[in-house]
């Protein structure tokens, strides 16, 4: 098993500024073969020698936006550490040992960045579940918001989405929304349009709890605080299962396909979203832990099991010789195998690439 897929030329690092690069491969990776293409990303003008066998599976489907989000990091400095968790998210893995059976179980090592699209689907995913206690018993009382502002091409991504955030404040504060609504969660997607010069289009999917909120009046009472826009949209959710598919889908969703292949506009993103909270809790709903940014929970389950340290460790101990690391490591790639095999046969292959919703 490879501890990375993935390298980033010297000539190329060095030509590409002073941000420190992730280090390079371990004298344990693959050496590269004929297998290898050598993939030259047009965004952020490095090269990178891939291994397509060696890719962690679940970065295969997005592989062209994965390496333009690694431009952006670069461009936009972020920090070496989050560089080089991005890009060896799911290379490693850790791996448990039961002590009375012996069974082996194992964990992929990820990077748990908000830019990172399986981690993404994780973190929404994991939202969802931490969201159902809610849902459940007010499956009868949920609705879906969708609150926009207007742009303009002038208008930065940040002003937008303080424009945002100011009036989605000042809603709650009017007694026609806090009188019907208890509480809910709201989630943050961003989008750019093309329509009308070309403009970022930030927008709020609300799910509330409460009594039915009126089309006309929310119109109303929104335009009168962004000022010009009366771009919103209620609905009531009829069936119980589309509240949870409707967090999952936008819980954690920083990208979209509108501009992460806009090299300005994903810089941009970058440097704004950064810490800006994607889902968050409001009335009644605040409190309830989210588990957003603890994503340890996956081992909770195995908390009677022996830790006998990552797939890069094992491979180190059995390279110098030791037998129990062999024959744990032989544990994991038979786990591996059998998992790659049921999830190749019960669910879909990853996304081609982000997803790609319509472009507003
Ligand atoms: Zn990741």
């Amino acid at each position: 098993m490879s501890a990375s897929g993935l390298a980033v030329s010297g000539e190329a690092a060095t030509a590409a500024g002073a941000e420190p690069l992730p280090p390079p491969p371990s004298p344990l990776d693959p050496l590269e073969t004929t297998s290898h293409r050598q993939h030259l990303s047009a965004d952020c003008g490095d090269i990178y020698w891939v291994n397509p066998d060696a890719v962690a599976w679940d970065h295969r489907g997005w592989h062209d936006d994965r390496m333009r989000i690694y431009g952006a990091m670069r461009r936009t400095q972020v920090s070496a550490s989050r560089i080089h968790a991005f890009m060896h998210c799911r290379d490693a893995h850790h791996v448990f040992r039961e002590p009375t059976t012996g069974e082996i179980e194992v964990r992929p090592e990820t990077c748990k960045d908000r830019f990172c699209l399986p981690c993404g689907q994780l973190r929404s995913r994991r939202i969802a579940q931490a969201l159902e206690v809610r849902m459940k018993p007010a499956a009868d009382r949920l609705m879906f918001i969708t609150l926009t502002v207007r742009g303009l091409p002038t208008d930065t991504l940040a002003e937008q989405i303080e424009k945002l955030k100011a009036a989605w404040r000042g809603l709650r504060k009017l007694p026609g929304w806090s009188n019907t609504v208890s509480g809910g969660a709201v989630m943050l997607e961003v989008k750019w349009s093309k329509t009308a010069g070309g403009h970022w289009h930030p927008h709020y999917h609300i799910i509330a709890e409460g009594r039915w909120v009126d089309r006309a009046w929310l119109k109303a009472a929104w335009y009168a605080l962004t000022g010009d826009s009366d771009q919103v949209d209620v609905q009531r959710i009829d069936e119980p299962g589309k509240a949870l598919s409707y967090v999952t889908k936008y819980a954690s969703k920083p990208m979209d396909t509108s501009f992460t292949r806009r090299r300005w506009l994903l810089d941009e993103a970058m440097r704004t979203l950064k810490g800006v909270r994607l889902c968050s809790l409001f009335g009644t709903w605040y409190g309830t832990p989210l588990k957003e940014e603890s994503e340890d929970d996956e081992t909770d389950v195995l908390t009677t099991w022996v830790y006998c340290g990552s797939t890069r460790d094992l491979e180190c101990r059995a390279e110098r010789g030791d037998g129990e690391a062999r024959n744990i490591l032989r544990g994991v790639e038979r786990q591996l195998a059998l998992r790659h095999a049921l999830t190749e046969r019960c669910r879909r292959p990853p996304p081609d690439s982000l997803p790609a919703d319509s472009d507003t």
